[in-house]
């Protein structure tokens, strides 16, 4: 068995090839865990001139180059970086791009604790935020100051699931020396190519369908060539380092994602479409549903859709909402998703660009992996007890 080319290959094949050379280590399937701060030197020119390729745990080791690396071939992009976590990648993204006194433009459809950092730390520093539409497209150019450094775009958004049309943002972004920066967890680069799309700085909770057994948190945070300095730099000079075994398991649910996220895709929309047609409930927010208002972009620029999307009942008491959330036996209340199994969370997105219109209480669904004959019996019985609660 010769090495193979990654690059010429298809997705499926480089998550399974890309960032493993195993007869570099003696035939075994998968890198070994390094856990290592310290690495020695044999002279000290290597000591001083770091002529070797790891010299400090923190900076690098096989084990760490192993993920960085299949991810980095996957995204397509110069360069990646691993995080502890999903956040401290989006945050890592946005350092990257902005100074002091500097104006960052954010989708109001962001990711909550994303939007807080903006809001209580990045403030501090003096940069400031603008929330934007998320369906505003290449009118977001309006909303361009002197000054503006970065815009930070999710699509689809956390919780609401707006499609955004990032090569129309991209564009008149990069126009004026703008950084895109996405955060692509729901679609992950297998369904949504960002940086071929035009995203100079490409985050991912890998937590979700990358290490996809809810066990492990991780962030990744890839740049183009125009960024991957000030990633770099930015990365390494806050001291950012992830724990060994953690990479570990990220690196070893990368290797069946596309499987995964193909049985998630395939579980959502018949669930989804079920739902759709429920009279309980007013709409379905997925953007591969043909009613989505999303869909033609989606359609246009997406290569698949994952397990996660939202739900507007119509209005019911708080308390049915409870009996039919609480009685599941196979959805389970629980913060994160993407890994194998179903989840449920009520949702109170926050809006300061456009408000929000709904009327009735908004659910969020994770569909994991087992058999979709049970999980909509579940979900069947979770209306009747809504409906008995009213
Ligand atoms: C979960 C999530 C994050 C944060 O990931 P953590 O690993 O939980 O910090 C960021 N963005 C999106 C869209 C997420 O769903």
């Amino acid at each position: 068995m010769s090495k193979p080319s990654s690059g010429s290959r298809r997705p499926d094949t480089r998550i399974v090839t890309a960032g493993r050379d195993p007869f570099s280590q003696n035939g075994a399937v998968n890198p070994p865990v390094y856990h290592a701060s310290t690495i020695l030197h044999r002279t000290v020119d290597a000591l001083e001139n770091e002529t070797q390729a790891y010299t400090y745990g923190r900076n690098l080791t096989p084990t760490i180059e192993s993920l960085q690396t299949a991810i980095r071939d996957l995204e397509g992009g110069e360069h990646t970086v691993l995080c502890p976590s999903g956040l401290q990648a989006c945050t890592l993204a946005i350092l990257s791009a902005v100074s002091a006194g500097d104006h960052l433009l954010v989708t109001d459809s962001i990711y909550g604790p994303t939007r807080r950092f903006c809001n209580r730390t990045l403030t501090r520093f003096g940069v400031t935020t603008t929330y934007f539409d998320p369906n505003a497209g290449a009118a977001v150019e309006k909303l361009f100051r002197p000054n503006t450094k970065a815009i930070f775009v999710e699509s689809p958004g956390s919780l609401t699931f707006e499609i955004q049309d990032i090569p129309a943002i991209a564009e008149c972004a990069h126009a004026n020396d703008i950084a895109v920066i996405l955060d692509n967890t729901w679609a992950t680069p297998l369904f949504f190519d960002a940086i071929g799309h035009g995203v100079d700085l490409s985050v991912m909770a890998a937590t979700k369908y990358v290490v996809g057994h809810s066990d492990a948190l991780m962030g990744t945070v890839t740049a183009s060539a125009r960024y991957a300095r000030q990633l770099k730099d930015t990365h390494h000079n806050l001291g950012i380092s992830v724990g060994p075994d953690d990479v570990y398991l990220a690196q070893r649910g990368l290797r069946t994602m596309h499987v995964r996220m193909r049985a998630h895709e395939t579980a959502a929309l018949r669930v989804a479409r079920w739902l759709e047609a429920r009279p309980e409930v007013a709409r379905v927010m997925h953007p591969a549903l043909e009613s989505d208002p999303g869909h033609a972009i989606w359609k246009r620029d997406f290569r698949g859709s994952s397990g996660l999307f939202g739900v507007e009942l119509k209005p019911c008491p708080e308390k049915a909402v409870a009996a039919m959330l609480e009685g599941y036996e196979l959805f389970g209340m629980g913060w994160s998703w993407g890994g194998y199994e179903s989840l449920v969370i009520t949702s109170h997105p926050l809006r300061t660009a456009v408000p929000l219109k709904a009327q009735g209480p908004l659910l969020r669904y994770h569909i994991g992996l087992e058999d979709t004959d049970d999980l909509l019996a579940d979900l069947e019985a979770g209306f009747a007890r809504l409906n008995e609660a009213r």
